[in-house]
């Protein structure tokens, strides 16, 4: 058996040893209650405290911004739930159709109770057009939701740009930053985003915690209610995972992004390599705009879906899309948005990440050689 080669880190990522050695204590001997008020629970609400420091550094936000969540999808739904609840009498929101599932899904429900939301589209590349947003800005307008950086092709939007139309035009403003997080450097002031999401499983915590930002004076009406959170979040605090995005949000900054150097690095080998020694390679996405760790790629004539089981016989993690998608045989909204010729060019997503070696870039390579040139054989001989 080879040993893996995990190159799927947009779907999640590997808890990262330190950050579980920081968890570790809140999961045997210091499982207080952080609402008590003897002091095995004082200690730990102090604990939560310094997380959301972190966190809110890692933001450029106010401590008092940060809402611990379970999840992402939980940050998003709320977020826009809360957009609605707060302009009663508007019914237009603004989005992207490259978007992740939990934003489009809570759009079609919105849609379905008499909410009308409009799609910016993508061109070939998924590069959204600031002036069809503007167009599509009208008196009804309650909110815009744009991605940072898109999970399947890696695209980074112009968030502060549409930050300054969104406050110029009196929207609000939410961003899901999931992919973006750790990757690019994020100011929430700078980028003028009202509510921001991201989560921890992308970024080394396990699965089951994430974070809302929502600006201060934003007017705020929870998704679950209770007194945790200061009345925003009901729901016993997540302790250990709260320590665990904590960690993540300290090591990021003390790494202060030199990380990316070398996924990018890895990233542009692995498809200059592919290039030189495959034909009819395509890479989609913007080239001159992406996270540095994510290639969307496909080879001609080679189904994604035949391509990843026999890499997966070779040991090898990659995905044909995000990872909540992956189950439906559907082809992926992101590139049907893109107008991809799917038939011809079906892309794997190859999503790097921290642990990654150069060695692993290697082997990859030398497989995916292999593999793209006897499925073509294959595929002709069974014409
Ligand atoms: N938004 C984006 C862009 C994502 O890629 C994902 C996860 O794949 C999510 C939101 C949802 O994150 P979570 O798994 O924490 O709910």
């Amino acid at each position: 058996m080879n040993k893996q080669i995990y190159f799927d880190n947009n779907a999640t990522t590997k808890c990262d040893e330190e950050v579980l050695n920081a968890m570790l204590p809140f999961l045997k001997e210091d499982y207080g209650n952080p609402s008590s008020i003897y002091e095995f629970g004082k200690d730990v609400k102090e604990k939560i405290t310094l997380a959301r420091k972190h966190v809110a550094k890692l933001l450029n936000a106010n401590e008092k911004e940060i809402i611990f969540t379970s999840c992402a999808s939980e940050s998003n739904v709320t977020a826009i739930m809360n957009a609605v609840k707060n302009n009663p009498n508007k019914k237009h929101i603004i989005t992207t159709s490259v978007e992740h599932a939990s934003i489009l899904e809570t759009m079609k429900y919105l849609e379905e109770i008499g909410y009308t939301v409009t799609y910016l589209s993508v061109d070939d590349r998924g590069r959204i057009d600031l002036e069809e947003l503007k167009k599509s800005i009208n008196d009804d307008t309650l909110l815009i939701a744009i991605m940072m950086a898109n999970n399947e092709i890696g695209n980074i939007y112009p968030i502060k740009e549409i930050g300054e139309i969104a406050k110029k035009n009196n929207i609000t403003f939410h961003c899901d930053a999931v992919q973006a997080i750790g990757k690019i450097p994020i100011d929430v002031k700078e980028m003028k985003v009202d509510t921001l999401s991201m989560s921890g499983h992308k970024i080394h915590t396990p699965k089951g915690i994430g974070i809302l930002y929502v600006r201060d004076g934003l007017p705020y009406v929870p998704l679950i209610f209770g007194h945790q959170e200061n009345n925003r979040r009901g729901g016993t605090e997540n302790v250990p995972y709260i320590i665990g995005i904590g960690k993540v949000a300290e090591m990021i900054l003390e790494d202060n992004y030199e990380i990316n150097k070398n996924l990018k690095y890895l990233r542009d080998k692995l498809e200059k390599e592919v290039k030189e020694n495959i034909e009819d390679v395509m890479i989609y996405g913007d080239l001159d705009n992406r996270l540095p760790n994510t290639s969307s790629i496909a080879f001609k004539g080679v189904k994604s879906e035949e391509l990843l089981l026999v890499l997966e016989s070779f040991g090898i993690c990659v995905s044909t899309g995000s990872a909540c998608n992956s189950m439906i045989a559907e082809p992926s909204h992101v590139l049907k948005a893109c107008h991809a010729d799917l038939e011809n060019y079906s892309p794997i997503r190859i999503s790097l990440g921290k642990y990654n070696t150069e060695e692993e870039v290697d082997i990859f390579v030398k497989n995916l050689i292999t593999v793209v040139n006897m499925l073509r054989r294959l595929n002709k001989n069974e014409k």
